[in-house]
């Protein structure tokens, strides 16, 4: 390497030495741009530092004027230093003054060098700050060099991100504090400090003391990478959060990736450990790969990391497996991605919030969130990029705001909020044993949505009537592969046994459309929610349905039950899903089984086409339950779960209420019972007019079941219902009802 003194390994190695003195950081940095300097005979080396505010200040130079440290601040599209932080890749130029990017600042003396090479210091794929060296003669640094100083930077990233250089009042970006909104997950508000689900492994030794033993180390460890991977693809296993043979087919691509490989060994060559180089050239590949913004290459980002992690475990011989048992007190969890069961794994009690960087309101980890009542947000982009263990976080599950290293402020208004929220809930827990009737007498149903174990304290907890609807298909989804004949039965006897004499609604499967089983192969459809799904799904393939509705019959000896069908579109379904019952019971009879006391079924009103068949299916069914979400999503022909379209219309609308009504009228009309299931129900405003439209029995989310009851007991419902009747009969465009319902509250005095 022309003109460097020893080359990038003994620049290493006398890193090394630096790193172990005992002096400040400052001092150490201000050493290391000296050895940098000598090292590659360079005039001027110097290290620029990213401030929250997006500027680089300069930290350390040898060769500038001493008097430019801390004063020097350039903005982040300031000169060539600042290309190089906003582009996160290096800038090698013999003729820098040339280069359109060009400035300079007087105060640092350095219009006098030619020669300039600049890289980012990077961490996880962020940029941190710059490193630089300049030379007066016109010279382009080889490629080596710009190696030598890639690999320099990585040290100096470490040093940055743990904080020790910051000085009082300052803010660098690697520690900044950061808000960014996501989708609101799972409501509720947490204060804690980070876990990382999938811990970075943190790589302690960069320098490298026998570059041939490393570099077989690495070849050895990228073998047993790739043959453990073969053999996962072998026998089918699948990863860890349910991901597919897919996956693992990139992972085996990418293993093999001569490019790949090849930067990985390039670095062991420039004296990096094994597991340093595996860091550097996925913290290049992240920081290239974050600003895409292809989707599709995004992906593969994330399937990188994956491989990059699995590597460096091979490496380091650390498990990867999170400190479940050991969490710390008031963890919030911070991950890509994660499986139902994964999180179930985890202390409940000393778990406060989860952030996902994927995951939308309907991904299963989100719904096993929300039975637990851990507040959650997700769609966090680079989420596990920006957080570092033990970090301070906030997450707001209601609104998807996510405060990352909060400022001291920001911090205590939301510990206020937690301390008014606890209060509000003291005030519910108050009403818990209050019956649920309205001022004007009419009594008010609530019962609540359930579907796994964890959501079985919830019913004591809220004093709820029952629940109302216990969606089965949960037990699938977080399941690693499908329950059995006896663990459906054991579930459905456990929650049997915990609702003692109170009503329970279990839905038979509601599986396909966004409800898929990682287990069970999907047939790909162009439009799952009209798809092959729910009841459709159970009719035609009878075996899977006749196996649940045993389980149920059977769980349900001596007692009575209840069983809906979810997704029925015609009279003529819902008869032959009741036969089916029919036939399972008269096989339990014929072997001598307990049955239940008394069997009611019902049936789901979701699909729009039961608004015109409400008697002929009323005549067949013993109740009815209305869900409101895919019933608005059918009539408004708008995916539920696509945020671009999904408050698009209001279920407080005259079509929506109409619909609404016609079902509670008919019910009554046939003296049947009719409640709704939908989240609507779980808003206070929209339980107030499915109060004021006739409904009796609701059936929420566990934690809507106090602030629900709280209106409806200072409800008076005749009045709402005069209120809203004239509304809900006129389509014009004046103040929307929402509007309207909420100064009839206001009016009234009812907090919703
Ligand atoms: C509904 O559609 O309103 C409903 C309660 O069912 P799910 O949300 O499970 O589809
Ligand atoms: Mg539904």
């Amino acid at each position: 390497m022309r003109g460097a003194l020893g080359g990038p390994r003994v620049l290493l190695r006398r890193l090394r030495e630096v790193m172990a003195e005992p002096v400040g950081a400052q001092e150490r940095l201000d050493r290391i741009v000296v050895l940098i300097a000598a090292n590659m005979v360079a005039e001027v080396c110097s290290v620029y530092v990213l401030r929250s505010d997006a500027t680089l200040e300069l930290y350390a130079t040898e060769g500038l004027k001493r008097e430019a440290v801390h004063q020097t601040v350039l903005g982040s599209d300031e000169g060539l230093v600042g290309l190089v932080a906003s582009q996160a890749s290096a800038i090698n130029l013999s003729n820098a003054q040339a280069h359109p990017a060009f400035s300079y600042r007087a105060e640092t003396g350095e219009e006098i060098y030619h020669s300039f090479l600049g890289v980012p210091v990077l961490r996880a794929g962020n940029t941190l700050g710059v490193l630089v060296v300049q030379n007066r003669a016109r010279r382009t640094y080889s490629e080596e060099e710009v190696e030598a100083l890639q690999t320099t930077a990585m040290v100096l990233a470490e040093m940055i991100a743990s904080g020790q250089l910051a000085r009082p009042g300052d803010q660098l970006a690697a520690r900044q504090s950061v808000h960014v909104k996501g989708a609101a997950l799972s409501d509720g508000i947490a204060l804690g400090h980070v876990v990382l689900h999938e811990p970075r492994v943190v790589v302690t030794n960069y320098i490298a003391d026998d570059v041939q033993g490393e570099l077989q180390h690495l070849r050895a460890a990228l073998d047993t990478l790739r043959s453990n991977l073969d053999e996962m693809l072998e026998h089918g296993d699948v990863v860890e959060g349910g991901e597919h043979r897919d996956v693992l087919e990139a992972y085996r691509m990418f293993a093999h990736d001569r490019g790949w490989v090849h930067k990985l060994e390039e670095a062991v060559l420039t004296g990096l450990t094994a597991e340093a180089a595996v860091e550097r050239v996925q913290s290049d590949t992240r920081a290239r790969m974050l600003r895409q913004t292809d989707p599709f290459l995004r992906e593969r980002l994330h399937d990188l990391d994956d491989l990059a992690n699995r590597l460096m475990r091979q490496l380091t011989g650390r498990d990867h497996a999170p400190a479940r048992e050991s969490l710390p007190e008031n963890a919030v969890l911070v991950a890509r991605s994660m499986g139902p069961a994964a999180l179930l794994d985890y202390d409940r009690k000393r778990l406060r919030g989860l952030v996902l960087e994927e995951g939308g309101a309907h991904s299963h980890v989100a719904i096993v969130a929300r039975a637990l009542g851990i507040p959650a947000v997700g769609e966090i982009d680079n989420a596990t990029g920006m957080a570092d263990p033990g970090d301070a976080i906030i997450v707001d599950g209601t609104t998807g705001d996510l405060h990352m290293r909060p400022l001291p402020d920001m911090e205590a208004a939301y510990a206020e909020r937690v301390r008014l929220r606890a209060r509000r809930q003291q005030q519910y827990q108050a009403l818990r044993d209050r019956p649920c009737i309205t001022k004007d007498g009419q009594e008010v149903c609530l019962m609540i949505n359930a579907g796994l174990a964890v959501d079985l304290p919830h019913l004591t907890d809220t004093g709820a009537a029952g629940i109302g609807l216990f969606r089965t298909e949960l037990q699938f989804m977080v399941a690693p592969n499908f329950p059995r004949a006896n663990e459906q039965y054991a579930l459905y006897r456990a929650v049997l046994d915990a609702a003692d004499d109170k009503p329970v609604v279990f839905r038979t499967l509601d599986i396909g459309g966004d409800k898929v089983l990682p287990y069970m192969r999907n047939v790909e459809e162009e439009n799952p929610a009209l798809g092959w799904r729910a009841i459709r799904l159970g009719l035609d393939r009878p075996g899977l349905l006749r196996t649940q509705l045993r389980a149920l019959l059977r769980a349900a000896g001596n007692r009575s039950l209840k069983i809906m069908f979810p997704m029925v579109a015609a009279v003529q379904e819902f008869e032959q899903a009741r036969q089916l019952v029919e036939r399972e019971l008269t096989h339990l009879r014929r072997h001598g089984h307990k049955l239940p006391d008394e069997v009611q079924v019902g049936s789901m009103v979701e699909v729009p086409s039961l608004l015109y068949q409400l008697d002929e299916l009323l005549e067949r069914a013993d109740f009815l339950s209305v869900g409101s979400n895919d019933l608005v999503q059918f009539l408004y022909a708008i995916d539920r779960g696509n945020p671009r379209v999904a408050s698009r219309f209001d279920p407080l609308s005259p079509p929506v209420l109409r619909a609404l009504k016609d079902v509670a009228d008919r019910g009554r009309a046939h003296n049947k019972s009719v409640t709704l299931c939908g989240e609507l129900a779980s808003q206070p405003i929209g339980a107030l007019a499915l109060a004021a439209i006739g409904y009796r029995s609701l059936s929420l989310s566990p934690s809507a079941i106090g602030p629900v009851k709280a209106v409806l007991l200072e409800l008076d419902c005749r009045k709402a219902a005069q209120f809203l009747s004239p509304l809900i009969h006129k389509t014009d465009s004046g103040k929307p009802i929402r509007g309207r319902l909420e100064d009839f509250a206001a009016q009234e005095g009812l907090q919703i």
